[in-house]
This record gives structure tokens, sequence and C-alpha cells, in this order.
């Protein structure tokens, strides 16, 4: 990218930094509040500048940004779990109303509600950190995805086999510790069901022991 047009691009952030807290005293939110939401704000510029066009940005840049904490080096403060995703995301309504990201509201997918809601349960009832919580979530994705079918998610439905079968699956084309790691998502995921009271846990108590020696969700605590 050119000096000159890189200088007008970045201009641009911070020109939406100063937006934002417009918006935010606007809205009333408190002192305390903003500070950590501009910080994300600020944060988000520093990690995105040179990354790719300004228009480029949209959900999955936010996410994106979220989940680069565990290698992160940029020289920031320190980072807030539960202020930076309201904070990156304030700023995406913020680079929209000025016309500079993407106006295209990334499409929701089918598991993201179910997996956010997971996500903010390990990290705020189990006090998982935040990486592990999202490792979890990515080894959940291509599970849920698996089992999506006429627009719903049949949990109560799932039976033992269902479960060991994927299990399996996953253990032939990962490491060891990959599937481990996978089972170990599966059974925190179905605690949180079973909270939820979306699955049966004394069904899901006599699951069988998979053959690959992983641990099914059926073992509790
Ligand atoms: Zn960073």
């Amino acid at each position: 990218m050119e000096q000159g047009s890189r200088n007008v691009w970045e201009g641009s952030l911070w020109t939406a930094i100063d937006r934002l807290q417009e918006n935010l005293s606007a809205a009333g939110y408190a002192r305390e509040t903003m500070v950590e939401y501009i910080r994300a704000a600020r944060h988000f510029c520093y990690w995105y500048v040179g990354h790719a066009p300004l228009e480029a940005i949209d959900e999955s840049t936010v996410e994106a940004f979220l989940r680069h904490r565990p290698s992160c080096t940029c020289p920031v403060m320190r980072w807030s779990r539960f202020s930076y995703p309201a904070g990156a995301k304030h700023f995406l309504a913020v680079l929209r109303q000025m016309g500079l990201a993407s106006h295209i509201e990334k499409t929701v997918l089918p598991e993201d509600e179910v997996l956010e809601a997971f996500l903010e349960h390990m990290t705020k009832v189990r006090g998982a950190t935040d990486t592990s919580a999202w490792v979890y979530v990515q080894h959940l994705r291509p599970f849920l995805q698996s089992i999506y079918t006429g627009g719903k998610f049949p949990f109560s439905a799932l039976t033992a086999r269902d479960v060991e079968a994927w299990v399996a699956r996953r253990a032939e084309r990962c490491k060891p510790k990959t599937a481990k790691l996978s089972c170990s998502a599966l059974r925190a995921f179905f605690r949180f069901l079973k909270l939820r009271g979306e699955i049966d846990y004394t069904s899901m108590r006599r699951f069988p022991r998979s053959r690959t020696g992983a641990c099914l969700p059926y073992r509790s605590t």
C-alpha cells in the first residue's frame, strides 16, 4: 500500500474512533465502559492496519481479531475478555455508519447462537480462559455442522452411537491429542446442554466408552 493512501486509510480509522466515542457518549455509556470499548477499537485498528481494504471489514474480521488474542504481540496494555467483543462490534457498527466497512452483514451460521452461549457459559460460569473456550468452540463447530438437519440441531435425539461415530472419525483424521481435545469439548458442551435442559443427562450417562480411548460426554463429575 502506498504511503499516501495508507495515511488516508489510517486517518479514516482514527476518525472512526472519535465517532465511536461520540456515539457511546451520546448513548449514555459509563466512562469506564467507554474507555474499554475505545481501547478495543484502537487495538483492532493496530491489528488490522495494512491487512486488507477497509471495505473488507465485516463480522468475520471482528471474529478473527478476537481470536488473535493467544498470538497477540500488539503493544497494548491488557486484553479485556468481556469488553473486547462488545467494543469491537460497536466499532464495526461505526465503520458501517461511516460507509467504511462492508455494508453486507455476514450471514449468521446456524451454530453461532448456541456456540456463543456456550462460550459465555464457559468463561463466565466455568471460569475457563477465553483461549481454551475458543479452542473448544473450534472443535465443536464441525460437530454441530455435521448434525444440523431440518433447520435445527437434534440434541435430544442424539444417540451414543452418533457421538461415538463422530469421535471415531475425528480420531482417524487427527492426532490423538487433538481428538482428545474434541472429546473434552464435547463433554463440556453436553454438560452445558444438560444445564439448558436440552438433553437428558441420565440417558447420556449410559453412553459406552469409545474404542478410541477418548472420553465421551457421559461422565459427569
Ligand atoms: Zn493484538
